[in-house]
């Protein structure tokens, strides 16, 4: 059958993901790839860790040269024009002193920071000192942070969600979703702040299971949004119904979390009569 090119569009958008290498293709830059492909986007990478992992815990993982890392995406962005670069896993403190050096470069162009800490089954991937150096040396260039309530917490020292994005605002980040995924109500809140002010939350109801890689599906899409040249508010609002819509796809495939589908849109045929497997 003869194939027909569709309707020029020009060029797709690009992101840069700063992340880790997830085996299991959950989490880490494998997420990042499919969820760009998805929102159309041209996702690029520049690898800080190789994990070792699978659907249920990280095994290890060795860290990148952070000069190499840093190679990798100057040499996308002497390339091409990048319209977001998104920063997941980092690792070392050493890794957030060179990607800020790299962005000081960069300045024009939007940083969402997805907050990696930890893996979804509890394991640490933050060596001594990450957290203060994101902080002080990544926080004040930072577009739009994503943390989860426990990354959050953690990162701002402070009791309660509230108090986390009003910390986050003041230390620098120009915008911060707080992703409520991990609670246990059956309505989850997302909280987004700017100029130290709870400016809107979304509900949305709490799925079922634990999933592989939510955290960077949902900073994924959000950076595809903009690169799309959303609105943040819009960007956001998208972002949260695309990595829900995902999740409500999601399918085991090994002994753990669930994965979510990132391309659950192209997939009539595995659909149910009621529209889900
Ligand atoms: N990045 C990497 C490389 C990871 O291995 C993980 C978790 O295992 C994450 C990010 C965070 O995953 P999640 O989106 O589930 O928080």
């Amino acid at each position: 059958m003869e194939s027909r090119r569709p309707e020029a569009v020009g060029p797709l958008p690009v992101v840069l993901t700063i992340a880790g290498s997830d085996p299991s293709a959950g989490a880490g830059l494998q997420a990042d790839l499919l969820t760009l492909a998805s929102l159309g986007v041209h996702g690029c990478t520049a690898v800080t860790a190789l994990t070792v992992q699978d659907s249920v815990n990280v095994r290890g993982y060795t860290p990148v040269d952070p000069q190499d890392t840093v190679a990798q995406a100057r040499a996308v962005l002497e390339d091409m024009s990048v319209q977001v670069i998104k920063i997941g896993m980092l690792g070392s403190a050493a890794m957030v002193a060179a990607v800020s050096a790299l962005l000081a470069d960069h300045s024009q162009i939007p940083v969402v920071l997805d907050p990696v800490l930890a893996a979804g089954g509890g394991m640490a991937l933050a060596g001594d000192g990450l957290r203060e150096a994101l902080v002080t040396r990544l926080l004040p260039r930072v577009t739009v942070m994503t943390p989860n309530g426990p990354e959050a917490l953690a990162l701002s020292g402070t009791g309660d969600l509230p108090a986390a994005g009003v910390w986050l605002n003041r230390h620098g980040a120009e915008w911060a979703l707080i992703s409520g995924g991990h609670g246990e109500e059956p309505e989850l809140e997302n909280l987004l702040f700017r100029g130290e002010v709870l400016r809107r939350t979304f509900r949305q109801a709490r799925l079922p299971h634990s999933y592989h890689g939510s955290g960077c599906t949902l900073a994924a899409a959000l950076a595809a949004g903009l690169a799309h040249g959303l609105t943040m508010e819009e960007a956001v609002a998208r972002a949260l119904d695309f990595t829900h819509a995902c999740l409500v796809h999601a399918y085991p495939l090994g002994k753990g979390q669930y994965f979510p589908d990132r391309f659950f849109w192209a997939r009539r045929h595995r659909e149910g009569p009621d529209g889900r497997r």
